[in-house]
């Protein structure tokens, strides 16, 4: 399961809401949001990366993801129009995250988004004092940077991932764009744990007994939750207070389409959170924001 277009997820989407005959506002900003990133990553033109095989194995093996900042910012005006489309959709439903800051409707924030902003999200190194002062509720402001960058760390991600070997790369984050990982499945054969990219949709192989958030690896503190099927499985750490949602594809009595199970296993993120974690992939620490009051 590699290399899916935001437009394969929407007819999955679209698919599962007619046979379900089943409609919700979170679907339909669902839809709004897989819309708007479809025709973005249908639309933008990737150049030919400057790395090789040899460089990209060895930005690997030292650790280094292979998609730089300044491979982004190639599509600087596409992305700064993304992120305010995205904005106004999260605007639109603002009833579904609390009520949206009346800050992200005034033109003064949307040009806020600055390449240092984009540089440090991408990078994960908290994000300027420039926003600090704006009263943003930061999980917010993680998910609008999140979901107006994805089409172009799809886009990305599907040139770059030829140039290496997956296997060579065992950490929690992703080789291609250094997101975490917020979905992940056990394959068929021999229930191997691989990860999902939250930011990208690459997939690598991580080791079961392991938190991808923190490496913690002692038994005592890991363990996941099920669901009475074995089709789903939450994972969870208590180093770090995080969980993962898993889909064991042995279970499952469909070939399951990951980046719709995101979105359909929502009521795990609940469970996990009423359990007192919180969804790993999100580096909220990181946010040097002031909250609403
Ligand atoms: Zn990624
Ligand atoms: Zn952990």
């Amino acid at each position: 399961m590699t290399n899916i277009t935001s437009s394969q997820t929407l007819n999955k989407l679209e698919e599962w809401v007619r046979q379900e005959s089943h409609s919700s506002n979170l679907l339909d900003f669902y839809r709004s949001l897989l819309r708007i990133q479809a025709e973005v990553e249908e639309r933008i033109t990737i150049a030919k990366p400057e790395l090789n095989e040899q460089t990209a194995f060895n930005r690997l093996v030292r650790g280094k993801p292979l998609l730089r900042f300044e491979d982004i910012i190639t599509n600087w005006p596409t992305i700064t129009d993304t992120f305010n489309r995205i904005t106004a959709v999260f605007t639109d439903y603002g009833d579904l995250f609390g009520k949206v800051s009346e800050l992200l409707l005034e033109e003064k924030w949307q040009k806020k988004l600055t390449k240092q902003i984009v540089r440090n999200w991408l990078e994960g190194k908290g994000l300027p004092a420039t926003i600090a002062s704006m009263e943003i509720n930061p999980y917010l402001l993680d998910s609008l940077i999140h979901q107006a960058l994805r089409p172009f760390l799809i886009r990305h991600s599907r040139v770059l991932i030829n140039l290496v070997d997956r296997e060579v790369w065992r950490r929690g984050s992703c080789f291609i764009c250094n997101g975490q990982s917020d979905i992940g499945y056990l394959e068929k054969k021999v229930g191997a744990r691989w990860l999902m990219c939250s930011r990208c949709d690459t997939e690598w192989h991580f080791q079961r007994l392991k938190c991808p958030y923190c490496g913690n690896q002692d038994s005592n503190s890991l363990s996941w939750f099920g669901d009475d099927d074995g089709v789903y499985r939450l994972y969870v750490c208590d180093r770090c207070h995080t969980y993962l949602k898993v889909v064991d594809l042995r279970n499952a009595k469909i070939e399951a389409f990951l980046p719709l199970e995101r979105i359909l296993t929502l009521d795990m993120d609940r469970q996990g959170q009423e359990k007192g974690y919180h969804p790993g992939y999100v580096q909220i620490e990181n946010i040097n924001t002031t909250l609403p009051k």
